[in-house]
């Protein structure tokens, strides 16, 4: 359990694994399978069983102070990834483990499923996609067209696409959304094996976050059992698109703090390589690093909020539209603050513009978090507002 002593120490720990991460970024950005030559790093093999529940074999990072994390709270999470972030979020992304797709398994799946989803990451290396984008529908997650057919408990039949899914190309295991009939409780999860006939993947050629591969996923007449719908033994209301809604909630801290993290590196980037400023730029960077503090406490406020109740989403929707921009302010302020030319000669700054554009995609758009800030307050969730 992380409490507000142990956070310096733990934050400690993870830099070390962030200046690992930071040393292969640039290769990775250029070539993103070269991935393959770091997994003995001891900051992969750590994000290969970040999010793994212990009874399922997951192992903890211990610090100095001999605490364990998991990385199984949204407050554990958003203090892990904003430092790893700060070393490198493609690396970090792009790194094995079971990701967003854990929590999709501890809040939903069976105790075979969960068996049979975590024991990937107990031989080795591996990675997990969670697919539930499709060409031209990802806000709406309603509208998803990839189907599952059903002619009985042994053979049913996954077809469709997925587009934009993060290390889709690499994973040994996945999940997909699919309708199995057109309203939002037809919504299931599936289990996927990419090994299976039926799969493909092809990995998109992108400007920013390279690391993680993202891909575009096509199932054609992908066999399916019924042992392999998430939460087969919950209710319909408690399962698919609908069980899935929480643990959107949860996750939408850790891409605040992936953006924040980048944001950070823009800023001590300058400070390292700088060292006289006029008065102009002096006031802005104090303004960045006052808007980098009250970023970070909201996002672990908005952490702490739904680690108590995963139904509180709305300061979560707020931290991450705030980061999003902070990570383009941030990065643009560094290259302009670096001079002319900085694109080139700052090969990192390069890399982190590019990165930090993704965040406004990645977990709902600003839009989409307007539009959730506004329920919660429509439906009187906001009890401090
Ligand atoms: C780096 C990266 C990694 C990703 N990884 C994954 C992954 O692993 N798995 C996965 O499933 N997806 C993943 N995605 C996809 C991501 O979730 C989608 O890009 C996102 O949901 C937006 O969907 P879209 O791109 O189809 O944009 P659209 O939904 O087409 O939106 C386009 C624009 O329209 C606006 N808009 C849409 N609907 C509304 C509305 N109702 N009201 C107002 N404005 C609206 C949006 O705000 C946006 O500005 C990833 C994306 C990126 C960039």
């Amino acid at each position: 359990m992380i409490t507000p002593s142990t956070i310096a120490v733990f934050e400690y720990e993870m830099k070390r694994y962030a200046a690992e991460l930071r040393n292969i970024g640039l290769l990775i950005d250029r070539e993103p399978e070269r991935i393959n030559d770091f997994l003995h790093l001891p900051a992969m093999k750590a994000i290969n069983h970040m999010m793994i529940p212990p009874e399922y074999g997951g192992q903890p990072i211990i610090t100095i102070g001999q605490e364990k994390y998991y990385g199984l709270s949204s407050l554990e999470r958003v203090i892990t990834i904003e430092q790893l972030s700060a070393g490198d979020a493609g690396v970090f992304l792009g790194g094995p483990g079971p990701s967003m797709s854990s929590i999709v398994m501890m809040d939903l799946g069976d105790e075979e499923q969960k068996e049979r989803f975590y024991s990937h990451f107990m031989k080795g290396s591996a990675w997990a996609f969670f697919a539930l984008s499709e060409p031209d529908k990802g806000s709406d997650a309603t509208e998803i067209s990839t189907r599952i057919t059903r002619q009985s408990a042994s053979d049913m039949k996954l077809n469709g696409h997925k587009f934009y899914i993060g290390n889709g190309s690499r994973a040994s295991i996945g999940l997909a959304f699919a309708q199995t009939n057109r309203t939002p409780l037809g919504i299931q999860i599936a289990i996927v094996d990419p090994s299976i006939q039926g799969f493909k993947a092809t990995p998109l050629d992108t400007m920013g976050l390279r690391g993680l591969r993202i891909s575009h996923l096509e199932f054609e007449d992908f066999p399916l059992e019924e042992k392999d719908i998430v939460g087969r033994h919950l209710s319909p209301t408690k399962r698919g698109l609908w069980g899935a809604l929480r643990t959107f909630h949860r996750m939408r801290p850790s891409v605040a703090a992936l953006a924040l993290g980048i944001a950070q590196a823009s800023y001590d980037y300058v400070l390292e390589q700088r060292s006289i400023f006029t008065e102009r730029e002096k006031t802005e960077l104090e303004r960045l690093e006052m808007r980098l503090h009250s970023l970070r406490s909201m996002i672990r406020h908005a952490a702490a909020e739904i680690d108590q109740n995963a139904q509180k989403g709305y300061l979560a929707s707020l931290s991450k539209i705030r980061a999003a921009s902070l990570a383009e302010e941030a990065t643009e302020l560094a290259l302009a603050m670096m001079g002319p030319g900085s694109m080139v000669e700052h090969p990192l700054l390069n890399k982190w513009y590019r990165d930090a554009r993704a965040f406004e995609f990645m977990e709902g758009t600003t839009s989409i978090q307007k539009i959730n800030v506004f329920q919660a307050y429509a439906n009187g969730k906001m009890q401090h507002a």
